[in-house]
């Protein structure tokens, strides 16, 4: 998980979570301003993202796991039935004849 992200709020310019001062600009601030919601609140109030729309800008967002389309269970075919009683048949064949 990769910590959120602070924004000057005065010129955009990222600034680092501790600092007390841009590095962009020179202004002095000891507040965030979430930039999704404009939030502005305390670094702390920061620390898990934005404390009203849960804002959390990540280097990379983790792609969404690909879940397969659940395959229909529906009837077997009628040959599928067919297919076994024959296949039951025919071992029957076979074990009778060795029964000889
Ligand atoms: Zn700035
Ligand atoms: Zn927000």
């Amino acid at each position: 998980m990769n910590p959120p992200r602070y924004f000057c709020e005065n010129c955009g310019a990222e600034v680092r979570r501790n600092d007390k001062v841009c590095r962009n600009c020179g202004r002095f601030f000891n507040s965030v301003k979430c930039p999704k919601c404009d939030y502005s609140g305390e670094v702390k109030d920061f620390d898990f993202g934005c404390p009203v729309c849960g804002y959390a800008e990540r280097a990379t967002a983790a792609p969404e796991p690909f879940k397969a389309p659940p395959v229909p269970a529906g009837p077997l075919p009628v040959w599928v039935y067919l297919a076994v009683g024959l296949a039951f048949v025919g071992i029957v064949a076979l074990l009778v004849n060795a029964l000889r």
